[in-house]
């Protein structure tokens, strides 16, 4: 079951579908990670940054009030407390010291929301590396405090204006900038997404999330959980938490994806994005994966009330994962979010990300029905401070 280190494929899903011009920097990247993701040396400082920057290991945190309920033992992995309130650092930590091992002085990154930027930001400042983001205009006017926010540690954030100013048109340009300054720089994707080396890398960098859980669930149950949920866009908390337990058949997998408002699609939206769920096999950002689409093969626009879920993609080896039954796809819409939203808040004191939510909710509604077991752990990405003003438009809407 599990793939080995090299392999460029998941079943066959992957790849690089990438113009030429871009192989020979993700040869490059390849020969290089598989030359420090095992060093001593890298791993002890990754370790020490993650440990002392980062502030890990998160707690895994036995939440009574929800357990009872929902009518299941729920532990909750807080990566919300990581800094930066969410799990990305541990992959940007990684790419960045990556960079620096790899001799190279420039990092350049994609954001929609701005929270991966946020991410790149961090560590590149904490590593001294000059970083420029590319952002749509009309997410840089959206998301004016997040712009903000990597100004601050130092980022220049690049607006751009072509196309629909958006997250894809932002992904054309850092692509473009990496072609001609290959020498120098490190392109840093935020998800288990991309050509390879990226989706196997971006996993190993967050599966310190799911061996943190091996060792803490053993501490307090004396066995592994019976399930582990987790909520669903590119995919990289879910694979950071699943990977460790891929090889442990007793532990189900639980991908949970945006089901904004509904499973429907007209030929240009869908209403959702739940891409394990409702896509179909397709290349999407240099990979073969699933994909939302329609009938000529036109990507379609996704929606959710979480940006970080918002996506008409999804890693590759979830796609595999999904395909051999190993993983279980499902979804929460919108309006399950926003409730299990409000669930931790007022049960735990806990304030989840929307992404988060959907996870949350998902064990709300399966619990009942005994398919989730007795023991049940759901990965908390991040926090909800982020996403306060939208919960509070929802309510004013109603
Ligand atoms: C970005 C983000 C996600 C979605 O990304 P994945 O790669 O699917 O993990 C989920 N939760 C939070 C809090 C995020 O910031």
């Amino acid at each position: 079951m599990k793939q080995e280190p090299g392999l460029t494929k998941f079943g066959k899903y992957g790849g690089q579908f990438v113009p030429e011009v871009l192989m020979p920097a993700l040869e490059e990247l390849t020969e290089q990670y598989e030359r420090y993701k095992d060093d001593a040396v890298f791993n002890e400082e990754l370790n020490y940054y993650l440990r002392d920057f980062g502030g890990r290991p998160s707690p895994l945190y036995h939440a009574k009030r929800l357990s009872k309920e929902y009518g299941t033992k729920i532990y909750l992995k807080r990566e919300d407390l990581v800094h930066g309130g969410a799990h990305k650092l541990n992959n940007t930590l990684g790419q960045a010291l990556l960079t620096k091992y790899m001799g190279k002085k420039r990092i350049i990154a994609e954001t929609g929301a701005g929270q991966h930027g946020t991410a790149c930001a961090m560590a590149g400042a904490a590593f001294g590396i000059s970083t420029e983001v590319y952002m749509g205009a009309k997410d840089t006017v959206r998301q004016r405090m997040n712009v903000y926010r990597m100004e601050l540690m130092g980022a220049k954030v690049i607006p751009v204006r072509s196309g629909s100013q958006t997250l894809k048109d932002a992904i054309n340009e850092a692509m473009r900038d990496w072609v001609a300054n290959v020498e120098t720089t490190h392109y840093m994707i935020g998800s288990v997404v991309g050509p390879h080396p990226y989706p196997m890398m971006v996993r190993d960098f967050q599966s310190v999330i799911g061996k943190e859980v091996r060792t803490q669930i053993m501490g307090k149950e004396g066995r592994f959980p019976d399930s582990i949920v987790a909520c669903t866009g590119g995919g990289s908390n879910a694979m950071g938490i699943f990977h460790p337990f891929i090889g442990d058949d007793d532990v189900a997998l639980f991908a949970v994806e945006a089901g904004g408002g509904g499973l429907k699609s007209t030929d240009k939206e869908a209403l959702h994005s739940a891409t394990l769920c409702a896509g179909e096999e397709g290349v999407l950002h240099g990979a073969r994966t699933k994909v939302l689409q329609n009938k000529y093969g036109q990507i379609l626009e996704s929606s959710s009330i979480a940006a970080g879920l918002d996506y008409a993609g999804v890693g590759p080896e979830l796609a595999y994962l999904a395909d051999i039954g190993r993983i279980k796809p499902c979804y929460s819409l919108d309006s399950e979010a926003l409730e299990a939203f409000h669930d931790l808040c007022r049960l735990e004191g806990i304030i989840p990300a929307l992404e988060s939510s959907h996870a949350v909710a998902y064990v709300k509604k399966a619990a009942a029905s005994g398919e989730l077991g007795d023991v049940v752990v759901i990965n908390i990405s991040g926090r909800g401070d982020k996403d306060l003003e939208t919960v509070l438009g929802v309510k004013h809407e109603n």
